[in-house]
């Protein structure tokens, strides 16, 4: 099975038509259906089951022109998806990398005000929440480095429209708007164009059934998200895990004899809007969770350089040993975090949330820094082979062992307290409440 993924012609054609022929498969967009049609014609091509697509309803976003005017000067920024519409001069407050301890002096400056942001730090969505709960009317996320290209990234979440509207600018337009800010109190101008309608994104999802199980038992379940960003391709993020996760589907049911335990494929859209793919399909199916046994999602694989795990869920001790047993004599480069880092942003998190065991896989560092995910830079040219393959071959390799022999898994799924306890600890309480996700 190795053999065939270290010399299979497949991947890197795979990888090509996601890009080039559906470029960033932005949900709700024609790009995204027939991505979605590609992936199932490619899966039934490869003898899975059960292939079929479900549909969920989204706020529909269409970016148009954005700009700012400061000191009469016109600089660049974009949308952030999700954006509402606007047209809205206020002072400008620049809230350092946009922490607690950044916004909470400024409290009394922030009301009406339009915050400016740096990239650094704390997830996108904690410091635009801050901005909104300090009752900011707009919002300006900079880049995070030097040469940094604009980012992007929703600005909703959990299914909720943006309350106010969000802008991505550049590190050195940041930089400008840091001084032009601090010579004077000034006003920005603010001008965003977006269309928001109602939309549907379409989740593709298949089936490797073991040979010999009986149907209807339990499985483990590998994802990725197809969908990406609409100034990019999403190459790294995450075409890379969609190829790495067909490709490892292909190579399976090569040896599904080995399998006493089926594993289904699900490859979401949404994802980078909020998650709203995985969380649609984890609410649909709710009743069928107990037979999920482990979620295994790959989200950035991409990147040259070594793979990282995250593991999240109740009894996993076992199941981070077995990880470590097959990068054990370094036949690997793997790194895991455990039990006790949650990374909420990633489709996994959907299933955690249930309390499903579930893992998020990503690897290396990008190879050119200032184009990575969420910009314009996330193209073809930016995906390493080597270390796509590599973590194809762990996937596949992961997925074979667990379902030929189970006993790593976690012998149940986390209780909702135990679930809600981990994410308290893990101080995520206040951002779930404020996205409204705080539903347990
Ligand atoms: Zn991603």
């Amino acid at each position: 099975m190795l053999g065939d993924i270290w010399t299979s012609t497949v991947l890197w054609p795979t990888m090509r038509a996601l890009c080039d022929d559906f470029g960033g498969r932005f949900v709700g967009s024609a790009d995204e259906r027939n991505a979605a049609a590609y992936l199932v014609r490619t899966l039934k091509s490869y003898g899975l089951s059960n292939v079929h697509t479900e549909a969920f309803p989204i706020h529909g976003w269409q970016r148009g022109a954005a700009g700012i005017t400061a000191a009469g000067h016109e600089l660049d920024c974009i949308g952030l998806p999700g954006t509402p519409s606007c047209d809205v001069a206020a002072p400008l407050v620049f809230v350092g990398n946009g922490e607690p301890v950044d916004f909470e002096p400024l409290a009394s400056k922030l009301k009406g005000a339009i915050a400016l942001v740096r990239g650094v730090g704390s997830h996108r969505l904690e410091k635009y929440f801050r901005a909104v709960n300090a009752g900011c009317v707009g919002f300006i996320f900079g880049g995070a480095e030097a040469g940094a290209l604009p980012p992007t990234g929703s600005i909703e979440f959990g299914g909720m429209p943006a309350p106010i509207p969000g802008v991505g600018v550049s590190y050195e337009t940041a930089a400008r708007l840091q001084r032009v800010g601090a010579d004077a109190a000034i006003m920005v101008r603010m001008r965003v164009k977006a269309k928001l309608f109602d939309a549907n994104g379409l989740n593709v999802i298949a089936d490797i059934p073991a040979v010999g199980a009986s149907e209807g038992g339990p499985y483990i379940m590998v994802c990725a998200h197809y969908d990406g960003h609409d100034i990019a391709q999403g190459a790294v993020d995450n075409a890379s895990g969609v190829a790495a996760v067909i490709e490892a589907a292909r190579a399976l049911m090569q040896v599904r004899e080995h399998l006493n335990i089926g594993i289904r494929v699900a490859l979401w859209s949404g994802e980078e809007m909020g998650m709203i793919g995985s969380a649609a399909y984890a609410e649909a199916h709710k009743d069928e969770l107990r037979d999920v046994r482990f979620v295994f999602n790959c989200d950035i694989v991409g990147n040259p350089g070594g793979i990282w795990l995250g593991i999240n869920g109740h009894d996993t001790d076992r199941l981070g040993a077995f990880f470590e047993s097959l990068a054990a004599e370094r036949v690997h480069d793997l790194r895991i975090t455990g039990n006790k880092v949650i990374v909420p942003y990633s489709d996994h998190f959907s299933f955690y949330m249930h309390g499903v065991p579930a893992l998020m896989m990503a690897n290396g560092e990008p190879k050119h820094p200032h184009a990575g995910p969420h910009t314009w830079g996330d193209t073809l040219d930016k995906v390493d082979v080597r270390g796509l393959r590599h973590s194809t071959a762990f996937t596949a390799r992961a997925l074979l062992h667990l379902a030929n022999d189970p006993t790593p898994l976690p012998t149940r799924h986390a209780r909702v307290a135990e679930v809600k306890k981990a994410l308290t600890e893990a101080g995520f309480k206040p951002l779930l409440q404020a996205q409204g996700r705080w539903v347990l």
